[in-house]
């Protein structure tokens, strides 16, 4: 008989995508000729840049002939995109890292589900709610549930203080997926200190760093002094250059940073995340690799940056007009969501239900993301231009 890993009987359905698309469909179908406009899913939707879309090609052509074929690649990741990383991400704001401290993957999704590994089970976790369902999930999935929840609410401004007990793993997201909300220099180096203290370590996503337009916010967590002796940090392309489905990201595991055995004994994370993915990783694919080289050049980054300029034109746009009429929205400057309280104190799903049946628009019921994000919903900036003017007009002839 064969068992089944009972942790996975312990996650809560994946309910909150499924309700969406479920309702959608629904409403889809009643309404055949009504055109529904999603501002729900964190997807991109503007096309890969020229540059990078050149250098792939030129990499598929090299795979075509036996001089230039690569197979099985390198598993920490080819040099020429690493030294580029350390280059543009790091040196230029003044963080210095070695080769073999960036590891080259396909997606954040899948690291932020491995580095846990590394760590024994009966750590204390510390998410944020509402959150990112991944952090919560992964953890469950691997059997550590001494999960603890920090609220992030409209009275902390989505920023939770310091908890007054021990954690042993902290997961901090800034720009945050999906309040919008960014941590300062002096949040951030309360966390630092507080994971020294308590001999801790930060799991930080900073995959939306690039929607930062606040010249003090931190795109790095290395730019807090000691950060490199207690955080791991996460980066993709996936909202960066439009990788969502090329795949293609980084993970920074430093070699200063500890985590230790039972009798105390410190052991050093990047030789075990290096063993970790030599076994269970087979190294990112070399085309993706050379996109992800391209976006770094001078035309590389002008063309991401123009991607995101249209996000961000989108995400003002969203903000501006739903706050003329009377809206509170969170979000939306230094990042991709918007993180609307629902009018007239409205639940999240009955706030979604309005706006599917009245609107035939699509966005996120905050309470999806955990208890305190009820009362709230998520729009994105994702969407075309075109759609998110024709939503925003939607929503204002109804509510004005
Ligand atoms: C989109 C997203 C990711 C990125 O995932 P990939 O696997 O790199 O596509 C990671 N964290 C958050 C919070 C996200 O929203």
């Amino acid at each position: 008989m064969a068992s089944v890993n009972e942790n996975f009987l312990q996650l809560e359905n994946d309910y909150l995508f499924s309700t969406i698309l479920n309702k959608t469909n629904e409403y889809k179908k009643k309404n055949p000729n009504k055109n529904v406009i999603s501002l729900g899913v964190g997807d991109v939707s503007l096309p890969l840049v020229p540059t990078v879309i050149d250098a792939m090609h030129k990499a598929v052509d090299e795979m075509s002939k036996q001089e230039t074929f690569r197979g099985y690649g390198i598993v920490q990741g080819y040099d020429f995109l690493i030294e580029k990383i350390i280059e543009v991400e790091y040196e230029k704001r003044g963080v210095k890292f070695d080769k073999d401290e960036i590891f080259i993957a396909s997606g954040t999704k899948g690291d932020l589900a491995g580095v846990i590994e590394l760590l024994a089970i009966n750590n204390k976790v510390a998410v944020m709610d509402p959150v990112y369902p991944a952090y919560r999930d992964t953890n469950i999935m691997m059997g550590r549930n001494n999960i603890i929840y920090l609220k992030a609410t409209e009275e902390n401004n989505f920023i939770p203080s310091i908890p007054n007990e021990h954690v042993d793993i902290i997961y901090l997201c800034s720009p945050n997926n999906p309040t919008g909300t960014v941590l300062n220099k002096e949040q951030l180096k309360q966390w630092v200190q507080y994971a020294k203290d308590n001999k801790a370590i930060i799991l930080y996503d900073s995959v939306y760093e690039i929607f930062i337009s606040d010249d003090t916010i931190p795109h790095s967590i290395y730019e807090i002094e000691g950060a490199k002796e207690v955080a791991i940090e996460f980066r993709s392309y996936s909202k960066l250059a439009g990788f969502t489905g090329v795949r293609g990201s980084f993970t920074v595991v430093p070699k200063e940073l500890k985590a230790f055995t039972k009798d105390g004994l410190p052991v050093e994370l990047n030789a075990l995340w290096r063993r970790r993915q030599s076994t269970k990783f087979g190294a990112a694919p070399y085309i993706m690799q050379r996109g992800a080289e391209a976006v770094y050049s001078e035309q590389g980054q002008k063309e991401i940056k123009e991607n995101i300029k249209y996000y961000k034109e989108n995400a003002e746009y969203m903000k501006t007009e739903l706050e003329k009429i009377g809206f509170i929205v969170y979000g939306g400057t230094n990042s991709p969501y918007l993180w609307v309280k629902t009018p007239n104190n409205m639940k999240s799903w009955e706030f979604f239900d309005k706006l599917l049946n009245e609107c035939a628009v699509v966005g996120t019921p905050g309470v999806g993301f955990g208890e305190c994000g009820e009362g709230f919903f998520r729009l994105t900036a994702f969407s075309s231009k075109e759609n998110t003017v024709e939503a925003v007009s939607r929503i204002v002839k109804l509510f004005a």
